[in-house]
């Protein structure tokens, strides 16, 4: 298969942009900019990308809602917050090829019509600010970015702003309050950021791994692209696969691959041999898939008709030795520690989960304990701000469903099942 997002990464000094150019970086750029704007969106439409950072939005018509009143200023951001756990496939792009991401972002603000864009990156990823910073340098030094860029009437900007640590920045709306200079809480939506997103001017946010698939797009087209994976959900994609594998790491494969094959083929297996216990399919918001599912196809549509989600693309495989109630609490822990304690259910009720489990997992656990998790489950569940709060019932609801012996044998017996 040809790839499209990691062809440039295993080349020495793959980072920089003599690199890039050499293996025909930017001329997309210089296509993209002779044709009109609109021809752009409507290519990335037929394309049928959709958003890679978890909600699988078709792309172009996310770029569609944006006015084409030229006279309103637009603004481009990067979501590069990459803040699920077990999720570093952005990180692959950011630190090795980051040129494809300028380039993406580039062509995407022609696009919409956005002068300057942002790329918003995860506190934690000091090397990579430090390498995009490096990059776009060298784009502006090249002509790529700033005033008539290639001699056309385009003129674009490009910033790097480092969030500081919070997950909940990974959700849109928190990071563009967090791109403000404000506190990262979630917006009351609507308006939407197409209309009102950063300084309240319309916005498109796309994640780091959706603007790197726009070179290829504009340079091969909307067939091509279309032409790989599933009909609904076309392209390659990221997996990044971690747990009890023997190869751990990001792999590019067209959507749709078996999750089997994305373990035993790409990852070498399981480590040591051991059976497959659970696997969580997209991040650990997704409901974990039972060993059942290994031959069910890593697309938005075929996970969501299974109850969980392709989320982020983050694949945690756990083995036979793994007790899914120190799973389950260590998840939940996550949770209640990254809410923003913006709405109550989610501040209060992910807090109250993270002590009920945690006194089962260490041998404290009461009989009424399970049903109190459900109970607390059920008044979060669709009463919270933002996702944040579902993402965390959805997880435990998944531990609960599949493994309610192993929660049981906890509290009967004060130790684990394994
Ligand atoms: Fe904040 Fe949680 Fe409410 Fe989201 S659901 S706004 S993270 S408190």
């Amino acid at each position: 298969m040809e790839k499209m997002l990691l062809n440039n990464v295993d080349k020495p000094n793959s980072e920089k942009i003599s690199t890039y150019i050499s293996g025909g970086g930017y001329k997309s750029l210089e296509a993209a900019l002779k044709k009109e704007p609109e021809k752009l969106i409507e290519t990335v439409k037929a394309s049928g990308l959709r958003g890679r950072g978890g909600a699988g939005f078709p792309t172009g018509l996310k770029w569609s809602f944006i006015p084409k009143d030229p006279t309103l200023a637009k603004y481009l951001v990067c979501n590069a917050d990459e803040g699920e756990p077990g999720t570093f496939k952005d990180r692959v792009i950011i630190e090795k090829d980051p040129h494809l991401l300028i380039e993406g972002m580039i062509i995407s603000s022609y696009a919409i019509g956005g002068a300057t864009s942002y790329i918003y990156i995860r506190g934690e990823f000091v090397q990579g600010t430090k390498i995009l910073e490096e990059a776009i340098k060298e784009a502006y030094e090249k002509g790529y970015l700033g005033k008539n860029i290639l001699g056309s009437k385009f003129s674009h900007d490009m910033h790097v702003h480092r969030g500081f640590g919070a997950y909940i920045c990974g959700e849109e709306t928190a990071l563009l309050e967090s791109l403000e200079g404000l506190r990262g809480q979630p917006r009351k939506k609507p308006p939407f950021p197409a209309l009102a997103g950063l300084y309240a001017k319309p916005t498109v946010i796309n994640n780091v791994e959706t603007l790197s698939c726009i070179p290829a797009i504009v340079s091969k087209g909307a067939d091509w692209f279309k032409g790989i994976g599933p009909e609904k959900s076309p392209g390659t994609k990221l997996f990044c696969v971690s747990g009890h594998v023997e190869k751990p790491g990001t792999v590019e494969l067209p959507m749709g691959t078996p999750l089997r094959e994305i373990i035993y083929d790409h990852c070498g297996g399981i480590k040591g041999g051991k059976k497959i216990k659970a696997i969580v399919p997209g991040g650990v918001s997704a409901p974990i898939l039972m060993p059942s599912y290994l031959d069910i196809a890593m697309d938005f549509d075929t996970l969501a008709a299974k109850k969980t989600m392709l989320g982020s693309g983050a694949i945690v495989v756990m083995d036979e030795t793994t007790c899914m109630v120190k799973v389950a609490y260590i998840v939940n822990r996550f949770f209640s520690h990254e809410s923003c304690g913006k709405c109550t259910p989610c501040r209060e009720g992910t807090a109250w989960l993270t002590q009920v489990l945690k006194r089962i997992e260490y041998g404290k656990g009461k009989k009424s304990d399970i049903k109190l998790l459900d109970e607390v489950c059920d008044n979060i569940f669709g009463n919270t701000f933002c996702p944040l709060g579902d993402g965390a019932v959805m997880a435990l609801r998944g531990f609960l469903h599949n493994f309610r012996d192993e929660f049981e044998y906890h509290i009967e017996r004060k130790e684990c099942m394994v």
